[in-house]
């Protein structure tokens, strides 16, 4: 990258993170708890999102900023849980930004939120470094990716506060170590919370949501 370039990155960057801080700052301010998840194409964020909204809609009060390069098949997907869901589709781009996200959250009733998803692009390499306003960046990785991603792409891994690890009843039918994994995960981050879940048998679910609510009371409860 020439020197101009690496500038005109840092400048983007930075309008970037001062916006984010902006966000966090409301959020934090109204007590709503703010995801950001992260993860390859495919993974199983969607779905993830699906359950976990049926199981804790009547505890929390729930919204979702969808992003998708193209298509609101997923914000309609979402929608039919009885959620408010805002799309953001980047027509090409390959991350969510600060600004993508704070236009869409003025579409969404803040002081009435308890917890805040954000569905990225799915993509694990640049939405790890663009600062949304989350609270915490969550990675998702399924078990019919390698076991080495997280050795792969370090930076989610490091960023992110917790692993979900979604397909779990996949496991029989396929060379894959969920220890093996986690142990990747945990060389680059030891810090990570991680879950193991199916979304399709239920297995692992409890634990999920359990730390959500117990997230969502403690950033209520300041
Ligand atoms: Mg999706
Ligand atoms: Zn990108």
């Amino acid at each position: 990258m020439t020197a101009e370039r690496v500038e005109v990155k840092q400048k983007v960057l930075s309008a970037n993170d001062r916006l984010a801080a902006e966000i966090r700052a409301d959020l934090t301010s109204r007590g709503v708890l703010c995801l950001n998840l992260i993860s390859s194409p495919g993974s199983g964020k969607t779905t993830l999102l699906e359950k976990t909204i049926d199981e804790l809609k009547s505890k929390l009060r729930l919204a979702v900023v969808a992003g998708d390069v193209q298509t609101r098949n997923d914000a309609e997907r979402l929608e039919r849980h009885g959620v408010p869901v805002e799309a953001i589709e980047t027509g090409g781009g390959c991350h969510l930004n600060a600004e993508q996200v704070s236009k869409s959250l003025s579409g969404l009733g803040l002081s009435e939120l308890d917890l805040l998803f954000v569905e990225n692009v799915g993509n694990l390499v640049c939405p790890s470094s663009f600062d949304l306003g989350e609270s915490m960046k969550v990675v998702l990785m399924s078990v019919t990716e390698g076991e080495d991603k997280p050795l792969k792409y370090p930076a989610a891994f490091r960023r992110a506060g917790a692993l979900v690890l979604t397909k779990i009843d996949l496991i029989p039918h396929l060379q894959f170590s969920a220890e093996r994994a986690v142990e990747n995960a945990r060389s680059i981050n030891p810090e990570l919370e991680v879950f193991a879940t199916s979304s399709f048998t239920g297995e692992g679910l409890a634990e999920w949501l359990d730390w959500l609510l117990e997230a969502a009371e403690r950033k209520r409860s300041g």
